[in-house]
């Protein structure tokens, strides 16, 4: 530890773990009846999304797919139906697919160490320690995001921590400062204090049990740290969602495919260029009738899409459908919670907005 600090590991430990001991959450749904399976679902629905969201989605999850076994055998499109909403669909086919891993190779049983849990799709450093100690009691480190954000700060990290160099440096701490014993307790005491101390913006200082060792604040840096990213303007896509609609309200939606963006959920047909777009309607449908809804923007992590809804209707469904795994579907299963089919955020949208225009 940097000499500056003058605190122990065993003295952060026992900060640490005493502010769990009264603090600390020990009551939310994967803490109970506490199996690596449910552990494991739960650090990946938390990667990028509150505790709060995750709960009802934790819970309907588990519902459905109480064991690794039930996950395995489910199909993709339910696996993505339950995980709408979520965002970060990658997480949710990883899932599906270490599932699978799990009952080919591991005879339906979640491994118990950080290795061999490493090894399944979906799971880095960070969860595969924050399940074998959580579950199995090994004293590994994590460095998921709360922890980072508590340890940039505490030990005044200059630079952003998604460099190599500050990754190596955050993971030196993170090892250092965890103990052999009561590893479960410390791990979660980390994650909450980050959680709830320890906060992206307002962190509570005056609550915070390791407030007399921190850099960041006895610098007067804290809401400097840890870094921002260096700015990258996001670059803009653009695209045309062609919404072809039948007469009795129903939607052609085809799947997408399993990589990329949205991969395996519904969408609506895609195009690049108006002209591409009115040509396949001439070409495939008959119509030149096209109705061009405004343009919105939809932001991911690494570019802003825009996008431009076309709607046109059809008197009768064409005979047959273009791909296989284009469907109709009939936007009231929305209204009905009936569709079980998995759905990207704005595609959503637009079919709860053509249902209240019919
Ligand atoms: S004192 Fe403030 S900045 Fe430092 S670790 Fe605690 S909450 Fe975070």
């Amino acid at each position: 530890m940097p000499e500056a600090i003058h605190l122990s590991a065993t003295t952060f430990q026992q900060l640490t773990l005493s502010w769990f001991a009264q603090h600390g959450r020990k009551h939310l749904p994967w803490q109970q009846g506490k199996t690596a399976y449910r552990v494991w679902v739960s650090e990946v629905m938390l990667q990028q999304t509150q505790v709060a969201t995750v709960i009802p989605y934790f819970e309907r999850f588990m519902a459905r797919f109480p064991t690794v076994s039930d996950l395995a055998s489910a199909p993709e499109d339910e696996v993505l139906h339950l995980w709408t909403g979520l965002g970060y669909y990658a997480r949710a086919r990883n899932l599906h697919k270490a599932a699978k891993t799990v009952v080919r190779n591991f005879s339906a049983e979640m491994p118990d160490n950080a290795t061999d849990l490493e090894s399944l799709p979906g799971i880095g450093r960070s969860t595969a320690a924050a399940i074998a100690s959580s579950v199995f009691g090994h004293a590994e480190a994590i460095l998921d995001g709360n922890v980072k954000r508590v340890l940039s700060r505490f030990f005044a990290l200059q630079e952003w921590p998604g460099t190599t160099e500050s990754q190596k440096q955050l993971w030196h701490w993170a090892e250092q400062l965890t103990p052999t014993e009561q590893v479960a307790d410390y791990n979660q005491a980390m994650m909450d204090l980050g959680a709830m101390v320890c906060t992206r913006s307002k962190p509570k200082c005056g609550d915070c049990p390791l407030s007399d060792h921190c850099l960041a604040l006895a610098s007067d840096q804290v809401s400097l740290l840890p870094k921002s990213k260096p700015k990258k303007d996001k670059p803009i896509k653009h695209t045309l969602m062609l919404m072809l609609q039948l007469a009795d309200g129903r939607i052609l939606l085809e799947k997408r495919p399993a990589s990329g963006i949205w991969g395996g959920l519904y969408s609506f047909k895609e195009f690049a260029q108006a002209e591409a777009l009115s040509d396949h309607c001439r070409l495939h449908y008959q119509t030149d009738q096209l109705d061009y809804w405004p343009t919105f923007r939809h932001t991911f992590s690494h570019y802003h899409l825009e996008i431009t809804p076309v709607l046109a209707k059809l008197d009768a469904a064409p005979t047959e459908l273009q791909e296989s795994d284009d469907i109709w579907f009939n936007p009231a299963l929305l209204d009905a919670g009936e569709q079980s089919i998995g759905l990207a955020a704005p595609v959503k949208k637009l079919l709860t907005q053509l249902t209240n225009n019919l």
